[in-house]
C-alpha cells in the first residue's frame, strides 16, 4: 500500500467517523468530481435519484435559504471570503426539511489565479438547529413568563399598598410613607405636615341611607382628597373606617391649614350621589400637625394631629384645627 492509498484510507475514516460528506466541483468544466452520496442516501434517495440532484442541489433546497447560500457562494468565488460556509434545508424523500451545512474553499487559488477546484464537506445540522429552535422557544416562553411574573408582582405590590374600597393608599403604606418622610424631613431640616381627616356624623349616613351609601361617601371623600393634593408628592391614605390621613412633604403650617380648609370646603360643596335618586352632603373635620423640634417620630406627629382633630370635633365639626386652633 502506497502513501497515497494510506492517505485516502485515513481521510475516508475521518469523514466516516465525523459524519462529513466530501464534495468537489470543477468550476471550469462544471464537472462534479465528488457528489454528496452520503447526504442523498441519508435523505432517503436511491442512487438514480441522487444522480439527478447532484448537479443541482438547489432543486432540493428550501427557497427561503437559497439567497443566503447563493450570496456565500458568490462571496467565495469573488475571493471576498477565505472559506465558503452556508446553512440550508434540503427536502428529504419523505418531504421533511433537513438542515445541512456546507464548508469549503477553492483549493487551487493562487495570487490572482482564480482557481477552479472547489471542494468541501457537507454535514447534517438538523439536531443542532432543532436544539437551537427549542432553546429559542424555551427562552421566549421564559421571557413571557418573566414578563407575566413582573406584571403580577407589580399588581400584587399595588394591591398590598392600596385600600380595596377607595383605591387610595392603605393604613400600612400611609404609616410607612409617614415614617420615611419624617426621617427625611428631620435629616434635611425641611418642613412636613400631616392632616388627619374624619367624616362628620358618618354613622348617621349609614344608619339612614345604608352601608352601601356610606361606602359611596367614603369613596367620594377619598377622591376629593386625592384630587386636591399633589400627585406623586403627597400621600393620601385611608387609615380607618371614615378616617383619612395626608402626608405633605415640604409643607409648613399655614399652607397645610389652607389646604385642609380647601378640602373641607370642597367636600361640603359636593353632594355625593348614593343612588340614582339620592344624594347626601357630608362635612369633614381635620386635625393639622407640622414637624417641630419636639417631634421625635412620625407617631408623635400622628398624636398631635389626632389631638387637633378632637378639638375640631369638639368645637363644632366641619372645622380645621392646628396646634393653635383655627377654622
Ligand atoms: P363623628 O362626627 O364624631 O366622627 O361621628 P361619626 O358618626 O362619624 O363617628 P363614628 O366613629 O361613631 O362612626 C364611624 C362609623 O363608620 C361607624 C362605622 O360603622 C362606620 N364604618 C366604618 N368603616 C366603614 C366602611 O367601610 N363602610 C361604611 N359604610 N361604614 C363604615
Ligand atoms: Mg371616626
Ligand atoms: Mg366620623
Amino acid at each position: 500500500m502506497d502513501e497515497e492509498e494510506l492517505y485516502r484510507i485515513r481521510l475516508d475514516l475521518a469523514l466516516e467517523c465525523s459524519g462529513l460528506d466530501l464534495w468537489e466541483n470543477d468550476l471550469l468544466t462544471g464537472e462534479v468530481i465528488f457528489g454528496l452520496d452520503r447526504v442523498f442516501s441519508d435523505l432517503g434517495y436511491d442512487s438514480e435519484e441522487s444522480a439527478a440532484f447532484v448537479d443541482d442541489i438547489f432543486g432540493l433546497m428550501h427557497p427561503d435559504d437559497k439567497p443566503a447560500v447563493e450570496q456565500a457562494l458568490a462571496d467565495h468565488l469573488a475571493a471576498r471570503t477565505e472559506r465558503y460556509y452556508s446553512e440550508f434545508r434540503i427536502r428529504a424523500k419523505s418531504g421533511a426539511w433537513v438542515w445541512y451545512a456546507n464548508y469549503g474553499k477553492i483549493v487551487d487559488r493562487e495570487g490572482d489565479e482564480p482557481g477552479h477546484r472547489f471542494t468541501g464537506v457537507s454535514f447534517n445540522l438538523d439536531i443542532k438547529k432543532r436544539q437551537e429552535a427549542e432553546l429559542k422557544a424555551l427562552n421566549e416562553k421564559l421571557r413571557k413568563q418573566n414578563a407575566l411574573l413582573e406584571r403580577m408582582n407589580a399588581e400584587l405590590h399595588a394591591l398590598s399598598i392600596s385600600d380595596s374600597l377607595t383605591g387610595i393608599y392603605n393604613r400600612r403604606h400611609l404609616l410607612q410613607t409617614g415614617e420615611d418622610e419624617f426621617m427625611r424631613a428631620r435629616r434635611l431640616k425641611h418642613e412636613l405636615a400631616l392632616l388627619l381627616i374624619d367624616i362628620d356624623w358618618f354613622k348617621r349616613v349609614n344608619d339612614t341611607l345604608g352601608h352601601v351609601a356610606g361606602d359611596h361617601v367614603i369613596c367620594a371623600v377619598a377622591d376629593c382628597c386625592s384630587r386636591g393634593t399633589r400627585a406623586h408628592v403627597d400621600t393620601v391614605g385611608r387609615i380607618g373606617g371614615e378616617e383619612f390621613a395626608i402626608v405633605l412633604p415640604e409643607v409648613g403650617l399655614a399652607q397645610a391649614l389652607d389646604l385642609a380648609n380647601r378640602l373641607r370646603r370642597d367636600v361640603a360643596a359636593q353632594p355625593v350621589a348614593v343612588s340614582s335618586k339620592e344624594t347626601v352632603s357630608v362635612t369633614i373635620s381635620t386635625g393639622v400637625a407640622t414637624l417641630s423640634p419636639e417631634c421625635e417620630s412620625f407617631h408623635d406627629l400622628m398624636v398631635r394631629s389626632d389631638r387637633a382633630l378632637y378639638r375640631a370635633k369638639d368645637t363644632g365639626r366641619n372645622r380645621v384645627c392646628g396646634p393653635v386652633s383655627s377654622s
